[in-house]
């Protein structure tokens, strides 16, 4: 049996923040605000993927107010989602993510974030998309005020092998 999930995730952007995209330190003026180290490509990818399990939501297992996960590396989530998945009898088919900002460049950052997805995930890095696409200079992500992100994912019931 497989199943879709859907995950959606938006942070503001602030001068002089780190910015941290799929796991990936990104070079740039200004970073992402949150709680975490408020990854939004990572937020996305777990929404959608616990959405495909009918697991709830990252916020449900991460609370935004748990001095715990203050600062926390969203890849840590990652991992946790991907072990209730598992749990849950699915497995990873392919996620694809799509990124929407004004600034800075995704494109050459790409690569990287796909690698590290997939190595957080525990899939081939074949089955990890990542794109990117602007904001036409409207709406909070084209006015560079926040950046979004968005991730479809397929699972696969592991039991639904015979
Ligand atoms: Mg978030």
């Amino acid at each position: 049996m497989f199943r879709i999930g859907e995950g959606y995730d938006r942070h503001r952007f602030e001068a002089g923040r780190r910015l941290v995209l799929g796991g990936v330190e990104i070079p740039h003026t200004h970073g992402l605000v949150g709680h975490s180290d408020a990854d939004a490509v990572i937020h996305a990818l777990c929404d959608a993927l616990l959405g495909a399990c009918a697991l709830g939501d990252l916020g449900q297992f991460f609370s935004d107010t748990d001095p715990a996960n203050a600062g926390r590396s969203s890849s840590d989530f990652l991992k946790d989602v991907m072990v209730r998945v598992r749990a849950a009898g699915f497995e990873l088919v392919n996620a694809d993510c799509t990124i929407l900002t004004e600034a800075p460049r995704i494109a050459p950052h790409r690569d990287a974030m796909r690698e590290n997805l997939a190595v957080r995930a525990g899939v081939d890095v074949d089955r990890i998309s990542v794109k990117a696409t602007r904001g036409e200079g409207v709406g909070p992500e084209g006015e560079g005020l926040a950046l979004s992100a968005r991730c479809v994912v397929l699972v696969r019931s592991v039991e639904g092998d015979e």
